[in-house]
């Protein structure tokens, strides 16, 4: 048991100021602590305080962390309850420039750190990690960092972010979750070249000697945290597709940009409708970028169309994607495998002419690249549809595809708009319209503790499909009213609780459950949520 300036300095145990006067002298703290007894809204009170005295979002993340890393449950408490405030400073946008400025802002070691170097060894150092209870690994090998390309191993603070929002947004204990950076080098030159980078200093390694090692990694988390859900984070398209696939049978594991992506924007379109008053199966849906997020929405999009009663090839006919060379056809070349199956025979039509001819309900953009949606395209959107639907996905604020404000007034208030990236209300002709963030963090965490409170052996789509059905569900008519395809992220707990019961159910009927599960599938699942006091 910790006592006195062991438990005073530890993240997990502490209390700090809050320990009451009979604890001070059970735990020979006295004289190490002012008089004063604190409470915990007075010790939040204080840390919104500071936080917001800070002059910048970064030095706001920074001091973030260090509360973290002093005091865990504070942490949390804060974060929980100013969800708002505070996940655009841990998470995007903030976390694109943490990430960018990791070896210069660097404080403390958080999280696993795993390299070249350790081949051989990988399931041994992870004997390292303090916890031995890890159910949801969080990995990313820094490549396609957001939209910011090849960050190293500065990455881990998008790993570090994904956790937080677990514990946060789910309920999960912080101890079941580890946070991992794959450092296998850097082609960032310049990053390589920063004397205070912290990563491995060496070009990427590739091929047979990078698949060993992701390989030897996914057997390492098998031995030592047997059934722990692999969530792979931020890695370039074709690796992101070949881990999905060659390991989605065979462990537990699931890709966030591909069906984390999916699901909120399927749960945007879904909740668009009801606005719209379009028949779901009746869209005609446009994408702009066919990297990995967008090859993720179409995809689950088509089981979404199947399920709803559409044939597969009914379904392949209600989506459209256009890359940079204009809209992909059977003439197409160089189109990725996966991307193959949506392509049709069509006119070659640059992006402005396919949405002239097409008219699409619902234009996604996942192009990464800050602009693509011009005027003439929201202009040409709006004279085809009453609301047209566009999702701007791009991350961070500075990638998005056009901004909210630009939508509203291109599309003369019309628009029924969400990114990627959070913006503030817009006014427009005196009415507010509250753009909505099709964040991921309302899904992926209800699904990751789903599988956790289930122990489910395997991630299957069934789970997306129906996270994006109940997130759409949770939409209030108040919020469509003001524009808004998602809701309030202040009650992103209660629609991560919803999503995990379901998932249970679904791992029930698809005979993935490794335990038998209680009746009350509702009261289990919140009994197993972390709620950080005292
Ligand atoms: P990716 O690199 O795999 O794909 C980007 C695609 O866009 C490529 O096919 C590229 O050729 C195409 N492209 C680039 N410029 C274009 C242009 N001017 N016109 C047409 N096509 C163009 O990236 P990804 O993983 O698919 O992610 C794309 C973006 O979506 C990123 O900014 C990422 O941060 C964002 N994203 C957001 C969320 C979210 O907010 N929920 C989730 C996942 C990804």
């Amino acid at each position: 048991m910790l006592i006195g300036k062991a438990l005073l300095t530890d993240p997990v145990h502490t209390k700090s100021t809050a320990f009451t006067r009979a604890e001070r002298e059970q735990y020979g703290l006295r004289g190490l602590l002012p008089y004063d007894v604190a409470s915990m809204d007075k010790q939040k009170e204080r840390v919104l305080e500071s936080m917001r005295s800070k002059s910048s979002d970064i030095e706001k993340y920074i001091f973030l962390n260090s509360l973290l890393e002093r005091n865990q449950r504070l942490f949390y408490r804060t974060l929980i309850d100013h969800i708002q405030e505070i996940m655009p400073l841990i998470y995007t946008p903030t976390v694109g420039e943490a990430c960018k400025r990791f070896a210069h802002i660097f404080r403390k070691p958080q999280g696993f750190y795993i390299t070249p170097e350790d081949r051989g060894n990988i399931a041994e150092i992870l004997k390292n990690w303090p916890e031995k209870d890890v159910r949801i690994v969080v990995v990313t090998d820094g490549e396609r960092i957001l939209g910011l390309g090849d960050l190293g191993a500065n990455g881990m603070g998008i790993s570090i972010g994904k956790t937080a929002l677990y514990v946060a947004c789910a309920g999960l204990n912080p101890a079941h979750c580890l946070p991992v950076m794959l450092d296998v080098g850097t082609n960032n030159k310049a990053l390589r070249e920063d004397p205070l980078y912290l990563g491995y200093p060496h070009s990427r390694i590739h091929g047979d000697a990078y698949r060993s090692l992701i390989d030897e990694f996914i057997q390492g988390v098998q031995i030592r945290f047997p059934g722990a859900l692999i969530h792979f984070e931020d890695f370039v398209t074709p690796h992101a597709f070949e881990f999905l696939d060659g390991y989605g049978s065979k462990v537990c594991c699931f890709n966030d940009d591909i069906q984390g992506t999916a699901a909120v924007t399927l749960a945007g379109i879904y909740a668009s409708s009801r606005i719209t008053g379009k028949k779901f199966t009746d869209l005609n849906v446009m994408f702009l970028g066919a990297g990995s997020a967008a090859c993720g929405v179409a995809e689950l999009l088509v089981a979404a169309f199947c399920t709803a009663g559409l044939s597969e090839s009914q379904a392949l006919q209600r989506i459209w994607i256009v890359d940079r060379e204009g809209l992909l056809t059977t003439k197409s070349t160089n189109v990725k495998p996966r991307i193959v199956k949506f392509t049709r025979e069509y006119p070659e039509y640059n992006f402005e002419d396919a949405v002239d001819h097409i008219k699409p309900d619902v234009l996604i953009g996942a192009t990464g690249v800050a602009g693509t949606f011009t005027e003439a395209i929201i202009r040409k959107m709006t004279h085809a549809n009453q609301h047209p639907v566009i999702i701007a996905l791009s991350n961070p604020t500075s990638n998005t595809e056009c901004t909210a404000e630009q939508a509203y007034q291109w599309s003369e208030g019309k628009v029924i708009f969400a990114s990627g990236s959070p913006f503030e209300p817009v006014r427009y002709a005196d009415k507010w319209f509250r753009p909505a963030q099709g964040n991921n963090a309302y899904v992926y965490p209800g699904v990751g503790l789903g599988i956790y409170a289930s122990s489910a052996r395997f991630v299957v789509q069934k789970m997306f499909l129906v996270a994006a059905e109940i997130l759409a569900q949770s939409v209030t008519d108040q919020e469509l009213s003001a524009g808004a395809i998602y809701p309030a992220i202040t009650r992103v707990r209660a629609v991560s609780h919803t999503i995990a019961v379901a998932i249970c159910r679904v791992a029930i009927q698809e005979g993935l459950a490794k335990t038998q599960l209680p009746e009350d599938l509702d009261s289990y699942v919140k009994s197993l949520m972390y709620d950080p006091s005292y």
